[in-house]
Formats: structure tokens, sequence, C-alpha cells
């Protein structure tokens, strides 16, 4: 079977196989676009050199030759030729886009007779010369293992000897002296001289290519991205075409609509005279797009045209490589461009505006952890704020941290919990766990293309690029703008939206949502089947939670209003009572105040529904500490014995220790206590009544579900649920108003999902608890488990994602799905939700949607995403 593809036999359906740049490479081809010749061995031929041991094998040889005699046929240039030689590049490419993680050669076919020819052909020696150079230090560095360090050390001694201050300035002669030291360089690394035969460099590059696919930075990268390590990569191999023959030469990068707002202009940068590379990393800072049209009018005019039709073909926003040889444009590279949740909602919503695509489209368009980065937080422009310097806005939202100028270091302090700013001359792919531990990214060079700014803006983060006003001194560990100094660990605030530093930490204010956001969800709640509820516990959030279009409260953690300070004393003196008279006392202070509660929320949520769960957590929470309290009694003891305080101290220890649990997340908790202590729960209902019945009375329509936590057995159900309804029947009797109200379960015990149909008998709805869920299913204690073991869990494989982040399908979905099956076939209507943190998450949110659930329910900043995501997972 074919394993190699010159670009006319490949199309965009053929990603798998050539990766995304090949696949893209013969897509354009195809389409009539100026494609330099070439062709694509396929990522097959990539594990099959794996299977054999890193070995390409002959059959795959082969086939590369028969391509290469091809494209020297295409080119009518020749691999190695002293008369017409034939340039290629030789690029990885996989199936998903890994931008910069992996190894690229450039001008491969050099040697010391082919730059002849090519000086020669181009009657450019310096031209020449320079590429033969580059070409050594790339190889260098990608096949042979040598540290780019060493040549540009080299390089910034000659320039340093002659008096120069950049490049250009090498004349032809100085380029052939580079050569020579570059080679001794190679001879002293490798104890072997720089290879001459370029069938040879052929494929000791391809080799490394596929080597490339395991380095480090493609395993972060994939790891951080999810993408799976069995694809391998493709290789293209490409005759150059070269943007560095002179003034009428350049290259560039361009996105067909900006990636960082999404505002239909072509947006991009250029440099003339220049390679491939230098645009990208950032070495130089480049020119912006348009001014091409003044330096370049007729290329200018061509790439426009080149961008509509690709735009149109690919139905998409894409982000393109190009090359001016001589004046003449060549399209290298066209994939799909990266872009900030911003820009891929507004170029979304317009793409259907324009017509492009339906709305069905846009919905899949957009990531639903993407519209997290939406919600975050921007600087207070009421402040004032001293501006320190002004770089490129890379990718928007603010943060705030302390300065560091090292990855490694950003990643360590991250890990103790300190909030970082990396600050970097430009960033590197082997950068990506610092930029990906750091709160936001700041580099003095590069544009907007840089890799900072593409790595940042795919992980939503804060960064600002080229700011060439910050002098980074990497010995001293601090940076200085004018006269100011900032040093490694000094606080600063970055707004990626305006490019400005600011020294120190700035108050920052919610953000508001755009017109583009509000229409996607819209669109998106036309096609979901899923409800979407909040968990919130206080009318705030009840309110934010309406505000990013919740359809009702789907868990109200009670114990979170018992958990105020004001209110401790009294919790306390209700757990602390001796007599159920005593007990009753402490309750009735509490009711006002829990009534009051439930008032401001059911009020925010009128009409909607609102489930209340009743007092979940072990008693012991609400007490002091034990060691603490002992260590106060034993001095009361000795400072002040026979006192009242140390009677009172040793009581409530007494207590503290009764209650005290070996493992609380499975002790005395949710029905438990209920049963234990029914005048809680009595309290509670007749709160929740008693407001509803008063707000009912003002016109506010109530809708109430009571709901009893962590119930493993029907018996326990059966005994709550009547409590409930009787103290509605009195509060009803009492107030002669009528409550419609339901009692339901949660669903946080594999019992309780095996014996669901017996369940239901007692309950109008299940609400599945997938945080105890997990816990109980794995055994794995929710509080321990993610610090302790379950990191080593996930990158040994073990696991393929944290299970309290990503619900556990395999062995947690199961008893989801029993539990609805069994519950459905007591009660048909049985209404049913999730309200664990999962109802958070996308791959989550589409199983459920699959389940048939009611409603899923999450934290009110996760509502708009999980909108989305049940609106996807029903397309
Ligand atoms: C759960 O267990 O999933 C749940 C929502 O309840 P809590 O997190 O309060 O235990
Ligand atoms: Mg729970």
């Amino acid at each position: 079977d074919k394993k190699v593809y010159m670009f006319d036999e490949g199309n965009s359906g053929m990603k798998e196989i050539l990766g995304g740049k090949g696949a893209n490479l013969a897509e354009m081809t195809n389409i009539g676009l100026p494609v330099p010749y070439g062709f694509t061995i396929s990522s097959k031929a990539c594990n099959d050199y794996y299977d054999s041991g890193k070995r390409i094998q002959e059959e795959v040889k082969a086939e590369i030759l028969a391509s290469l005699a091809r494209l020297e046929a295409q080119t009518g240039k020749e691999l190695g030729s002293t008369v017409n030689p034939l340039l290629v590049s030789v690029r990885s490419g996989s199936v998903f886009s890994m931008p910069g993680m992996m190894d690229t050669v450039l001008n491969l076919g050099m040697n010391d007779q082919t730059v002849e020819a090519v000086a020669r052909l181009t009657n450019n020696p310096r031209f020449a010369y320079d590429s033969y150079r580059r070409f050594i230090q790339m190889f260098s560095n990608v096949v042979l293992e040598i540290d780019v360090f060493y040549f540009e050390q080299q390089l910034e001694k000659i320039r340093e000897a002659k008096g120069y201050h950049s490049d250009p300035e090498l004349s032809a002669e100085d380029w052939k002296e580079v050569i020579s030291t570059y080679k001794q360089i190679v001879k002293k690394h490798t104890k072997e001289d720089f290879p001459q035969d370029p069938m040879q460099q052929l494929f000791l590059s391809i080799n490394a290519v596929f080597d490339s696919w395991n380095n480090q930075r493609a395993i972060v990268y994939r790891q951080l991205n999810k993408i799976p390590s069995h694809y391998g990569t493709a290789v293209n191999i490409q005759s150059m075409v070269f943007g560095n023959m002179g003034e009428d030469s350049g290259t560039g990068v361009a996105f067909t609509r900006n990636p960082s707002t999404g505002e239909s202009l072509l947006y991009g940068e250029y440099l003339i005279n220049a390679q491939g590379e230098d645009v990208v990393a950032g070495i130089r800072t480049p020119n912006p797009i348009q001014t091409l049209q003044q330096d370049m009018p007729q290329v200018f005019e061509q790439f426009i045209e080149v961008c509509r039709r690709l735009e149109e073909h690919y139905q998409d926003m894409q982000d393109i490589e190009f090359t001016v040889e001589h004046g003449e444009l060549f399209i290298l590279q066209t994939r799909n461009g990266k872009r900030t949740a911003q820009a891929a909602l507004r170029i979304a919503v317009e793409m259907v505006e324009e017509g492009v695509i339906s709305k069905k489209e846009a919905i899949l368009r957009v990531e639903p952890e993407q519209l997290n980065q939406l919600l975050h937080r921007r600087i207070d422009d009421k402040f004032e704020k001293i501006i320190l310097a002004k770089g490129l806005p890379a990718s928007p939202g603010a943060a705030t941290g302390r300065v560091v100028f090292d990855p490694d270091e950003a990643e360590q302090l991250n890990n103790e919990g300190e909030k970082v700013i990396l600050v970097r001359t430009e960033t590197t792919p082997d950068d990506i766990h610092g930029i990906h531990a750091a709160q936001g990214v700041v580099t003095s060079r590069g544009g907007m293309t840089s890799h900072a700014a593409v790595v940042a803006r795919g992980m939503g983060k804060s960064c600002i690029c080229g700011c060439e006003a910050l002098k980074i001194d990497m010995q001293l560990q601090q940076f200085q703008v004018g006269e100011t100094i900032v040093k490694r660990l000094d606080t600063i605030t970055i707004d990626g939206g305006t490019g400005e530093i600011i020294i120190g930490e700035i108050p920052m204010i919610d953000p508001e949502l755009s017109k583009e956001f509000e229409l996607l969800l819209s669109w998106a709640d036309e096609e979901r089947t899923l409800d979407v509820r909040a968990n919130a516990d206080n009318p705030k959030d009840a309110k934010k939670a309406l505000e990013f279009g919740a359809e009702g409260i789907g868990l109200c953690r009670t114990e979170h209003m018992f958990m105020e300070a004001d209110r401790v004393p009294i919790v306390q003196q209700m757990i602390l009572a001796e007599t159920e008279e005593q007990r009753k006392l402490a309750l009735a202070k509490l009711l006002p105040m829990q009534e009051s509660d439930y008032e401001g929320i059911f009020e925010a949520m009128q009409g909607l529904p609102v489930t209340i769960r009743l007092l979940d957590p072990p008693l012991h929470e609400f007490l002091p500490d034990k060691e603490h309290l002992a260590v106060e009694v034993a001095k009361l003891q000795i400072t002040n014995p026979g006192s009242k305080e140390l009677a009172e101290k040793e009581k409530l220890l007494k207590r503290v220790r009764q209650l005290d649990e070996s493992n609380p997340m499975l002790g005395h908790r949710g029905v438990r206590l209920g049963i234990s202590f029914p005048e809680i729960y009595q309290m509670q209902a007749e709160a929740i009544f008693n407001t509803a019945a008063l707000l009912e009375s003002k016109g506010i329509t109530v809708i109430p579900e009571i709901m009893i936590p962590l119930v493993g057995h029907v018996n326990e159900l059966k005994i709550m649920r009547q409590l409930v309804i009787d103290t509605a029947a009195a509060v009803q009797a009492k107030t002669g108003v009528q409550i419609d109200y339901t009692v339901g379960t949660m669903i946080e015990v594999p019992r309780a999902a095996l014996t669901a149909d017996e369940i239901a008998t007692e309950a109008d709805f299940f609400s599945f608890g997938t945080n105890d869920l997990t816990q109980t299913t794995f055994g794995y204690s929710r509080d321990d488990a993610e610090g302790k073991f379950l990191k080593d869990y996930v990158e040994n494989k073990i696991l393929t994602d944290n299970p309290f982040a990503v619900l556990d399908q395999a062995g947690v979905g199961e008893l989801i799905k029993t539990g609805i099956k069994l519950g459905k076939q007591t009660k048909p209507a049985l209404k049913t939700g999730i309200c664990g943190e999962h109802g958070g998450e996308t791959s989550s949110i589409e199983f459920c949607c699959l389940q048939g659930l009611d409603y899923v329910s999450c934290s009110p900043y996760r509502v708009p995403l999980a909108r989305l995501a049940a609106a996807q997972a029903a397309i």
C-alpha cells in the first residue's frame, strides 16, 4: 500500500494519512493555488519507522526515491546537481496542528558544490552562502542535535569583529567565513565532517522528523491538548522558494480575519528579504501586512484574492504562510487559524450572517471550554495604573503575578501556589510548560504570530508580545524600562487586550458579554435538549446564574448558610444541646435566618425550579478543632481550675470527641444526620415552606424541590420524605397557602443506583451527585486522592483523566445508567439531573445528554459552557 503521495495526489480529506499540513498542501495544489511542488510521506510510514526499530522500510525508501524523481521532473532541477540543484524543505505535519512542536529543515541539498551553482544561477553569491549557513545551522540542530547556541555565538563573534550590527551587513565572503567556522563546530561535536551527500542529508532529515514526534516538547504538547500519541507525523518534502533573494522577495504569515478579536480584516505580518522562520521565531519584528500594499502592490492584490478563495474553500478563517520570490507569490501553508474565544464567537456568528455556514455549524465551531476565557476579568479603569510599557496585545484577558524569567521556575512556583508572569525575550516550544504554569506571558521580541502569542491564545492566557521597551537582563534576573527596574518576584499586572504592562496589582472587574456571545448561545438554546441549571447557595450567585442563562437551581447547598460567621455560635448551640428542648430553642433562632436566605434565592429565581438540598456535612465541621481545644483545656486546668470557662470547654471537647469520625466523608452526614436529628431537617423544611407561602401570597411563583442527600436505602428516604410532607401540610394549614413542591433524592452511593427502582417509589426526582458517587464508586477519598496519587494515575495512563473532573463513563457512568433505567421503571415521569462538578464539563455533559437526563447543574460561571456543550451534544 502507498505511503508517499505527490501533492497533486492528495486532498484535504486525507489528514489522517498526510497530516494537516500535507493534506492542505495537496488541497491547495488541486484548487490551483501557487504552491511549490512537493510530496508527502504519510504518517503510516512514521508508524512503520517506529515498528521497524526506527528504520525507514525499503519499500518506503523506494517510493520516496520515485517521488523525488517526479519532483525533479516537475521542477526541472535535480538534488545535488552542480548545474541546476534542487533545494527542498523537510517538515513535519501531524493530523492535529502542533505549532512549532516538531522539527523542520530548510535549504536541504546545499553542499560545497551546489552552493556555487546557486550563487551562479541566482547571480547572488551572498544569498547562496547565507542559505548554506542557515542549512548547516538547522540541520546540525535538528539532525545532529548540536545546540544552535554554538552557531549563534560564533556568528555574533564574527559580526562583532567586523563591527556589524545586523546580518544583512554580512557579505558573501563573510558568510563563507561563517560557514567554515560552522563546519568546525560540527566536526568538534560529531567528530565527522558535515554531510555533503544530499541523499544522505535527505534521509537523515526524514528520520529526524519522525523522531521529533516523540521529543519532549511534542509529548508535553500532546498531553496538554489531549492528542493521542499513536498518530505519528507525516513528512512534507517541498521544493524551496526563497524570501531572502533581495528586496523584491519576502515572507510572511497572515490570518484572513483577526485571530484576537475576530474582526473580518486581513491580519498578519511579513518581512522583506527574509526566510520563513524569521517571522514566526520573532527574531526581527515584522511589518503589518497592510504595508505590503505599498511594498509590493501586485503581490498584495494577488494575495488578497488567494485569501478570499481559501476562506471560501475551507469556509473558515485561515492561517496562511506565504513567500515572495523575485516578486512571485507562493503559498506554503494554510490551516484553520487558531483564535481566541472572542474571535471564535465573532467569526462563527459573522460567517452565519455572511451566509457561509449554518447556525448548527457555528455552534460546533466554538469550543465550550473557550467560553470561559470570555468570562475572565479585566482591569478596572477606575483605578490609577502606572503603565510601565506597552507591547502588542497578543491574547486578551488581564493577569497579575510575580515576575519570573525562567519557565522551570514558573512551573515550580505555580506548583507552590504562587501566581507568576513569565517574562522572556522570546519563547520557544521548550518553554511551553512555563507558559502553561504562568498567569500570563510577556515577550520583548516577536509579533502577534510569534510562538508565545500562538500558544497563549490557544491556552486562553493573557499575553503581550514584542514589548521592545523591555530590556531583559537574564543574568541579574530583572528587566528595565527607562529608569525603572523590575526584579524577579516583583508583582506586575498585564493586560493582554491592550498590551499594557503595569506595576503592582490592580483591581479587576467582571466582563460584559458581547452580542455575538448572546446570539450564539441563543442558537445553542434552540438546539439543546438538556436543561441547564446552576449550583448556587445565595441570591448573588443565583442572579449571576440567571444572567448566564441558567434555567433554575439544581443544587443549593444549605450547609454554606450554616457556616456564616454570625450563625456558627447558634449552630454550635444546636449541636451541643443536651435535650430536645434546648435543641429546639437553637433551631428556632436559625429558622428566621434560613427563611431570609431562601427568600432571596426564591425571589431571584421566581418561576424557576430551585432544588434545596438539606444539611449534608458531618456536624463536627461546625465545632472547633479538637487538638486546639484540648490544648486550651489543658492550659485552663493549670491557670484557672474549677472555672466555669473550663467546665464549658471540657463539655465542648467531650462533644467534639463524640462526634469525631475517622472517615467523616463516609460518616455521619447527609440523610444519616436527618435520621439522627430529624428536628434539623424539619426546621429547614419549615423555613422553605414558610418562605414559599409568604412569597406565593405576594404573587411570586416558587417551585421548591426538596432534596435529601446521600441516601442509600429506600427506608431512609421514606422517613425523610414523610417528615417533609408533614411539615408542608402543617405550613399550608397554618398559612392557608397551597404550595407546589416535590421531594427527591441525590444518587451518590452505588447502593442507591443499584436499588433505584425501590428508591424511586419515594422520590419525585433523582439528582446524581457525581462528586460523592465518584468517591464511593472508586473508593477514592475526594478530599485526598487528587493531592496524593491521582496525578500519578493520570501520568502513568492508569486513568485517562482525573475522574473528579471528567466523568468516568465506564464505571460511574454505568451506575448512572442503571439508576436512570431502574428509576424510570418504577416511575416513568421521574425527573433526572446531575449536580456534581461534572455537570459543567464538556464530555460529561455529552454523556448526560445521551443518557436522556433532564438537566445538568453546574457553577454559575460554567453555565454558558454547559449551554453550548449541551447543544453540541444534541446536534
Ligand atoms: C455531589 O456529591 O456530587 C454533590 C453535588 O454534593 P456535594 O459536592 O455537596 O457533596
Ligand atoms: Mg455529595
